[in-house]
């Protein structure tokens, strides 16, 4: 893994907690990206290498909104960045995580992602990232 990409938020309002963020990084989102298949509306900030992507949810049934009904808002998961998304899968799978995902599938900001089941990671999801060339 290269490095972390991003951590990932979960927020109910994503125009007031881009406010709070905006003032926290004294910088605006680089980016906000409604990602339809997810039910998700995101927007990404800069911090350095890393990012910070916060994710409302536009559907009631999204990951999200499941997600904020049981836990409240908060860091919902940590993206690692890999070179071959596939072949990492692979290896995933071998060592015994659970893989949710059959394929890599576009995400947010320009990425095939796929995502690791909390239970077999110590209770954090975890997305794997490749940068779409
Ligand atoms: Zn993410």
């Amino acid at each position: 893994m290269d490095k972390i990409e991003h951590i990932g938020i979960a927020v109910k309002d994503l125009d007031a907690a881009n406010e709070v963020y905006t003032k926290l990084f004294a910088e605006p989102p680089y980016k906000t990206e409604m990602v339809e298949s997810e039910g998700v509306s995101t927007s990404f900030f800069k911090v350095g290498e890393s990012k910070i992507e916060l994710l409302e949810a536009i559907d009631p049934e999204s990951a999200i909104a499941k997600f904020i009904e049981k836990k409240g808002e908060g860091i919902h998961h940590i993206a690692y960045a890999v070179a071959d998304i596939k072949a990492e899968m692979e290896r995933m799978r071998a060592e015994g995580f659970v893989v949710l995902n059959d394929e890599p599938k576009k995400g947010a900001d320009n990425k095939l992602v796929c995502f690791l089941h909390p239970k077999s990671t110590n209770g954090v999801l975890i997305e794997l990232c490749q940068e779409i060339s």
